[in-house]
């Protein structure tokens, strides 16, 4: 079955299960309760002793579907879905830590995951952040207490490549969890369980979904991870192999304790989406690809950061991890051009937070998303005032091109 091409696999992976009315797309699902012929049958289905839906908040069709893709995405054993990425990030949190454990961070996260982390810090969980990109800050911080090292793969915004492998080896050895947050590669350009992850997050809002209407998270355990080592299993999750635990205390504990589950709706629009992964992060790879390439060049661009360029200093590590360089990047314009007036004259191109969208969109950062974070955070991550991040869709590089140049040559003043 894996021999199988990723899209091919991921357009077939939820007809595995029943079929209804020989649909050849699957339906969306509204019910929250789910019935049974006898109380016996209900019990077992509570028990987990036979399989099966009792209520929406943990599991129901349409969102066991979108599991189904993003496991053989993963190429995982199981999935659980959630409202959003920062759900799927902080019910995982709340499902394995307990006061007094500790986290290892890497210290270029995305803001709002660096929120969650330092909340985390108030109620009992001690956390280092540390320079990912490379493996001995990763284990010198680690201590008996550490549980969980997590980090972005791409980080966002400013590109820099975590020391994937060699942290993986070191997660393995110290038998930590190593919790992998993949929303900017995706699946498509990178498996985290390739180099040891145990835990994948994905942000189904971003690349996976890919058209900007609908949020949702993931978590898949990549089969990698002795749960039977793991502190922190509840016993009424210890039923079967314990190859099983982990994902049983994140969908019984993580998902109900959190209530972060993802709408029926949103589920089938993700699971749509995500049928064209491959084909979008394609186009928008190779669009990044030119236009990183373009303003490198640009004499009004001073910087960029792209692990696709040459000239970023984790590019050789890039390319002999990820299928392609991903579709974000961004760039520092020269003190002449203000980043506002810049963004302004863009005409295609849409200002707006998101990413991984089917439309290419610029924002910059340090006033917007890492305006909360603070000057000093903002200088240890990178991130410069006139750091524009740039998140490639799929239209055609040519306009991508002549909307940049257009905008980088307009006068002060001169925005629509
Ligand atoms: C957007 C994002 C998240 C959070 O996802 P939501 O679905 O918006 O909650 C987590 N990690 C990264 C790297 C992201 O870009």
């Amino acid at each position: 079955m894996s021999t199988r091409g990723f899209t091919t696999r991921i357009l077939h992976s939820d007809r595995s299960r029943a079929i209804e009315h020989g649909a050849v797309h699957n339906p969306i699902h509204t019910s929250i309760p789910y019935g049974y012929r006898n109380s016996r049958e209900l019990a077992r289905v509570f028990q987990g002793r036979q399989a099966g839906f009792v209520y929406a908040r943990s599991g129901q069709p349409t969102q066991a579907a979108l599991e189904e893709k993003i496991t053989a995405m993963e190429e995982g054993t199981a999935s659980v879905v959630f409202a959003t990425g920062m759900g799927a990030i902080a019910a995982t949190l709340l499902a394995l830590l307990r006061s007094g454990d500790h986290l290892v961070s890497s210290s270029y996260l995305f803001a709002n995951t660096g929120s969650l982390f330092h909340t985390f810090e108030q109620i009992g969980v001690a956390v280092t952040f540390v320079d990912a990109t490379d493996v001995a800050h990763v284990e010198a911080a680690i201590t008996p207490r550490t549980r969980i090292v997590f980090l972005e793969t791409i980080a966002n915004p400013r590109t820099q490549v975590a020391d994937l492998a060699r942290i993986g080896e070191l997660c393995t050895e110290r038998g930590v969890i190593y919790f992998v947050d993949n929303t900017i590669t995706s699946p498509y350009l990178f498996l985290p369980g390739s180099v040891g992850a145990s835990l994948v997050v994905n942000s189904l809002t971003k690349c996976i979904g890919g058209h900007g209407n609908a949020l949702g998270g993931a978590v898949t355990d990549t089969g990698l991870y002795d749960w039977s080592r793991y502190p922190n299993v509840y016993d009424s999750y210890k039923n079967g192999a314990s190859s099983g635990w982990g994902i049983a205390q994140l969908r019984k504990k993580g998902l109900r304790d959190a209530g972060a589950a993802l709408a029926p709706d949103a589920a089938h629009r993700l699971s749509v989406g995500a049928e064209t992964l491959a084909l979008r992060m394609e186009r928008a790879c190779e669009n990044a690809l030119k236009l990183a390439t373009h303003l490198e060049a640009h004499p009004r661009v001073s910087r960029v950061y792209y692990p696709g360029l040459e000239s970023h200093p984790q590019h050789g590590l890039a390319k002999a991890l990820f299928r392609s360089a991903g579709g974000l990047f961004a760039f520092e314009l020269v003190p002449e051009v203000d980043c506002f007036d810049f963004v302004d004259s863009l005409e295609t191109v849409v200002c707006s937070s998101h990413l991984g969208d089917t439309r290419t969109m610029a924002i910059p950062v340090a006033h917007t998303i890492f305006h909360e974070t603070g000057a000093a955070a903002r200088a240890r991550m990178g991130i410069a005032d006139s750091l524009i991040r740039v998140s490639t869709g799929i239209e055609d590089a040519a306009d991508l091109i002549e909307d940049f140049d257009r905008a980088l040559d307009a006068k002060p003043g001169r925005a629509r």
